[in-house]
């Protein structure tokens, strides 16, 4: 049988899912690898002097059969994986690590692409940023350093990509592996309909028909302990999910070598510890810049929480319990409070957020932005029977891009949310359109009904696609959603304001039996609702970011005990006890599953000074304001990587951001 990854993409640019098997990979990756190298080989064998066409665009013309397959398995194992899969994963990732090694540190390539940056070529925009790009990457990679120091960094790397990946499969192991299983009675008190048929349909997967099963994943967990009446249950779940990555697993070992092997490659890279070398390659620059928004954050959030923790313990007290708040109770007493104060539960408010009607309702916000439209396209081949294929056009039908829907949790998905391409965008040789997926972790149920926070998980991932779907460049590593790391939210999180807006709201959230639009008093509660317990979610939050930063900042943290390194940081911090960091270090897949977003937690916040600064624009032209819409679009969303962050952000706004609106969005203005 002929492997569909050796044939060129079909007109939509989607892959052949239909035709492809796993012995394909194996096949594709070798002529992958091979067929790259030959063409880098070409380039710097070329007689003629370098240049910006003959070196650093033919590199981008490069590889183009090892994207094929790339795209599809780390897509995969990230959302389709199997045993056979991950086991040629932890083949594949080091060896990838070591292809990418051999051009990045080939010191004839880079003597040509210094040639082209000394060769005073008159090269501007888009041009000028893939040179200054390519070059920096190289140089990151040690391109500059001895041969000696060069290898260092390079089996550094390739170590790190083996250790990283074991991370990430110890935590999906562990949180496979635990199961709450519990009979009906006392155990479920509490518990409202929807999470015990999420926990019967848990058990039934889990061939435990007639009882319920719930899990260390976050849309298992973070109902049952905001539900679950039994104190020691809760307990039992929630140290189970702090145990993540220790429990059957040890991810310590891990945490400590990766944190000493980055230390080690900043520090050959002429940096001062690995947080300096990944923040010069993103839009805060320094550490310093990170700490001193995290610290212009943290001090009024920890007046708040402080507050949150006194309505809790006197909750409490009242309901006659004679104990002190733990982590385990937070969600649960923060469930009661809310609905003494706003009279509002998640369950009232569910049946209005079909997934169906959310889904529709992010597709409409995008129409009214930039006139796109949606279309399913059933026929299309997916990965998965779940998934669902979408055609995106502009208003006068051009094509923009194929878009995939990947909605359920499932055994073999990772946990949490994410975007992805399985093409990006480009314009080099020919107009190349993207197709773009998002992946959710909702649990499968008919009807599916979303709560709050899924609902902005929907919006925001889907914001990430409109930045991948919209992207307008030439070259494809400067497209879409390859921007700096504390950029890339921006169009994200933008997104979540539209979903909550009353007008928005009026014409998706519709009951799912009778049909009826959201009427406007339970808006009014999910407004004043939304300020509530934001001390406890950003100091987690926080807490995490600083985490992030100790391990990366700080000389010698991966020498000592793991938890120990923790606990100093978190009392550096002064944070209060009963709140643990968003992860805790065992399971803080962010930071020590791949590189990407090490010394990178804090890019979120970052991104919400730009997004609640940056919706301010909206509220006050319009939340549809055309001219608005189409700067953002023109500014934001097409560019990707082309222009530096700040220029963009300034284009769109006028101005530098500013703080304010994100501090008053979460309620923290004094
Ligand atoms: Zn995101």
């Amino acid at each position: 049988m002929s492997n569909p990854f050796l044939k060129p993409l079909p007109e939509t640019g989607i892959p052949a899912f239909d035709q492809i098997e796993f012995e394909h990979y194996r096949e594709a990756f070798n002529l992958g690898f091979a067929e790259h190298l030959a063409e880098i080989e070409a380039i710097i064998n070329n007689p003629e002097p370098a240049t910006f066409s003959n070196t650093v665009e033919a590199m981008e013309r490069s590889g183009r059969q090892l994207r094929r397959v790339v795209s599809v398995f780390w897509n995969l194992t990230s959302s389709d994986t199997n045993e056979k899969i991950q086991a040629l994963e932890m083949e594949v990732v080091p060896e990838y690590a070591v292809h990418h090694g051999k051009i990045s540190s080939n010191p004839a390539l880079f003597a040509r692409i210094k040639a082209v940056v000394d060769g005073g070529e008159n090269l501007k925009g888009e041009e000028k940023q893939l040179l200054d790009e390519t070059y920096q990457s190289f140089v990151r990679a040690g391109a500059e350093l001895t041969d000696t120091n060069r290898e260092r960094v390079n089996a550094i790397s390739e170590e790190l990509a083996g250790l990283t990946t074991e991370f990430g499969q110890n935590v999906l192991k562990d949180t496979n592996e635990f199961e709450l299983v519990l009979e009906a009675g006392e155990d479920i008190a509490g518990l409202p309909d929807f999470v015990l048929e999420m926990g019967k349909a848990e058990a039934e997967a889990r061939d435990k028909p007639g009882k319920y099963v719930f899990t260390t994943s976050r849309s298992s967990i973070t109902p049952f302990l905001q539900y679950a009446e039994k104190r020691d249950r809760r307990e039992q779940i929630y140290k189970a999910y702090t145990e993540c990555g220790t429990r059957g697993t040890d991810n310590h070992p891990i945490i400590q070598r990766v944190v000493s092997l980055r230390s080690e490659r900043a520090k050959l890279l002429g940096f001062q510890s690995h947080a300096d070398f990944m923040l010069d390659d993103r839009m805060a620059k320094t550490p310093e810049a990170v700490t001193n928004l995290l610290d212009q954050v943290w001090a009024p959030c920890q007046k708040r929480v402080a507050e949150e923790a006194a309505d809790l313990q006197a909750y409490i007290q009242g309901d006659g319990g004679n104990f002190e708040l733990e982590s385990w109770d937070w969600w649960y007493y923060t469930e009661k409070v809310r609905q003494g104060r706003f009279d509002l539960d998640e369950e009232e408010v569910k049946p209005y957020f079909r997934l169906e009607h959310v889904r529709d309702g992010a597709f409409d916000v995008a129409n009214k932005l930039y006139g796109i439209v949606f279309k399913p396209r059933p026929d299309l081949p997916v990965y998965h029977p779940d998934v669902v294929a979408y055609e995106a056009t502009e208003a006068d039908g051009t094509l923009i891009g194929y878009f995939l829907f990947d909605f359920f949790m499932r055994p073999s998905k990772r946990g949490g949310a994410w975007m992805s391409a399985f093409r990006d965008q480009s314009n080099l040789d020919e107009k190349v359109h993207p197709v773009i997926v998002n992946c959710c972790n909702f649990p499968k149920s008919d009807p599916c009904l979303l709560g709050m926070d899924e609902v902005r998980t929907l919006f925001h991932e889907f914001g990430h696609g409109l930045h991948g779907l919209l992207s307008n460049v030439k070259y494809e590593s400067l497209g879409g959603t390859n921007v700096k790391q504390d950029f890339v939210e921006l169009p994200s999180q933008i997104m979540e304001h539209w979903a909550m807006e009353p007008e928005v709201l009026k014409s998706y959230a519709r009951h799912v039996e009778t049909n009826q639009p959201i009427p406007d008093e339970l808006i009014e509660k999910l407004k004043a609702s939304q300020t509530f317990n934001q001390g406890f979610s950003t100091t987690e939050y926080l807490a995490a970011c600083y985490l992030d930063m100790a391990w990366h900042k700080e000389a010698g943290a991966g020498d000592g005990a793991v938890d120990d390194f923790e606990q100093a940081a978190m009392d550096q911090i002064g944070k209060i006890g009963m709140v643990d960091p968003r992860y805790k270090s065992s399971y803080f897949q962010h930071i020590f599953t791949g590189d990407h977003y090490s010394a990178g937690y804090y890019v979120y916040m970052w991104a919400e000074v730009l997004d609640a600064d940056g919706y301010e624009a909206f509220r006050e032209r319009g939340i549809f304001d055309a001219a608005t819409a189409k700067s953002f679009r023109e500014n934001i969303l097409e560019k990707g990587g082309t222009v530096d962050p700040m220029t963009l952000y300034k284009t769109f706004r006028g101005r530098e951001p500013e703080v304010q609106p994100l501090l008053k969005n979460r309620g923290l203005l004094a």
